[in-house]
């Protein structure tokens, strides 16, 4: 990985990533698996056929920054342990009523076989009529590829579009798995720092400053995760504007566009381009999907919206891989998209009045500013005036250890903003009911009263 200005190493061996910033991150995926695992040990004496060695591109990837955490706070909920969640990426409504009747309906009509690769019929339909209805735009059956989440629709893309030599452009603070993706293939993320100062955005100036003859693609998220900061019609024209200029793909994750406040109006890249900047309309990929929206994140629907040669790339690369995604899951995914909506704005409601609660609470406890977030159900707040509290003898001196230290004594679980991109920072996730974020923020402020003490 790089910043621009610096010279980017090819060898992504040697890159650096966020691990660097951040103690849960300091190892590369092949290096936590190769330790003495008695799955992986041989007989003594005995040759193996074919060396036992794992593919280099895992030293380029780091594990998932959340799993020690998420272990440490399942041992505690094990235990009895009433732990406030506020690290879950996810919705925790059920998906509407008539959504669990369709995939039953589904289910006993026969959906138990392969589908098209890319999607069935009703669904890409019903993604271009949703697009439509929401962003604004109608894009054609064949530009949709319907994958298993939007994750995978972006490690389609990954592997359709990024080879070695190519360079990724990505504002951080970002979700995790894109650089991540983006060394599994063995590209080069360029990583755009933004600051809380600049709403979490990235400029136009930097961007310009960060593309290169080498630039492949950039990859653009908003409303973000972790920031929940969403660019606004003028600050995401500025960027298409400078990409106008630079031969790359534009990929826009908008998992989180239904999920905005106040208010808010979001505004695809793809309708600004294809209003403002006709020329790069078929160099931007809009991947979406029904997790957040709709609370169906174990559904594993998500899906790109391509020119149709690249739809074309995608359904070969999909084609080689998961085949479809579950059928039934498909049916569910139709029921959603085009059943009535007023589950979402039920949820956007009541997530806006959790985010105040959450951020109202936050900036008294850490004195910092706390950004209101435009969209999505995070808040990322500056930590660092809670450093000082000691763990396990030792006091605290980043956010790694901040956030461990907040799920030991307050119970309280959070991300490290260093997993992100920013250390420094936690995120919190709203994703839990007003009452339970009132008893977090409780606990927190309890706990830290009781530390500055000095008492237990
Ligand atoms: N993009 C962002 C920004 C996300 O936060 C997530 C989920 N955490 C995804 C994509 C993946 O969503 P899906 O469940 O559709 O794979």
């Amino acid at each position: 990985m790089r910043t621009p200005g610096t010279e980017p190493s090819l060898d992504a061996r040697q890159s650096t990533s966020f691990a660097a910033a951040s103690h849960v991150r300091c190892t590369s995926a092949a290096a936590l698996l190769r330790p003495a695992n008695p799955e992986f040990a041989r007989p003594r004496g005995a040759r193996p056929a074919v060396p036992l060695t794992f593919a280099k591109r895992l030293d380029a990837v780091a594990p998932s920054a959340t799993l020690a955490m998420n272990a440490r706070a399942a041992e505690l909920r094990g235990r009895g342990v009433d732990v406030f969640p506020f690290g879950v990426g996810e919705p925790d409504f059920e998906p509407p009523a008539f959504v669990l009747d369709a995939a039953k309906a589904a289910i006993d009509r026969g959906a138990s076989k392969y589908t098209a690769v890319s999607g069935i019929p009703q669904l890409k339909d019903a993604i271009c009529k949703a697009t439509e209805r929401s962003r604004g735009w109608l894009p054609e059956p064949r530009q949709v590829t319907v994958s298993v989440g939007a994750k995978h629709a972006l490690f389609n893309l990954a592997i359709a579009l990024y080879e070695p030599g190519d360079e990724i452009v990505i504002p951080s603070p970002c979700w995790v798995s894109y650089p991540e993706q983006v060394h599994l293939v063995g590209a080069t993320p360029v990583i755009v720092p933004t600051t809380e100062a600049s709403g979490w955005k990235m400029s136009a100036a930097q961007l310009r400053a960060a593309l290169t003859p080498k630039t492949k693609a950039v990859i653009l998220c908003s409303p973000s995760n972790p920031t929940g900061a969403a660019y606004d019609e003028a600050g995401m024209g500025a960027l298409l504007e400078v990409l106008a200029a630079h031969d790359c793909w534009i990929v826009v994750d908008e998992i989180y566009a239904e999920l905005v406040y106040d208010g808010f109006r979001y505004v695809s890249a793809a309708r600004i381009a294809r209003e403002r900047f006709p020329g790069i309309v078929d160099r931007v990929v809009i991947v979406d999907g029904v997790s957040k929206q709709y609370a169906m994140t174990g559904w594993r629907i998500g899906w790109s919206i391509a020119p149709p040669a690249l739809a074309a790339a995608l359904d070969i690369v999909q084609g080689q891989s998961t085949t479809n995604p579950t059928a039934v899951a498909q049916h569910a995914a139709v029921a959603a998209l085009t059943g009535a909506q007023e589950h979402t704005e039920r949820m956007r409601g009541i997530f806006q009045a959790r985010r105040d609660v959450m951020v109202e609470g936050l900036r008294e406890i850490t004195g910092a500013a706390c950004r209101k977030p435009e969209g999505a159900f995070y808040a990322f707040v500056d930590c660092r005036s809670l450093y000082g509290v000691t763990l396990h003898g030792k006091p605290v001196t980043d956010d790694a250890a901040l956030s461990l230290w907040l799920l030991e004594e307050a119970h309280v679980a959070t991300v490290s903003g260093g997993a992100f991109g920013a250390p420094g920072y936690l995120r919190f996730s709203y994703a839990t009911n007003e009452e339970r974020i009132r008893a977090g923020l409780v606990a927190m402020k309890e706990t830290l009263a009781r530390a500055r003490r000095g008492t237990r």
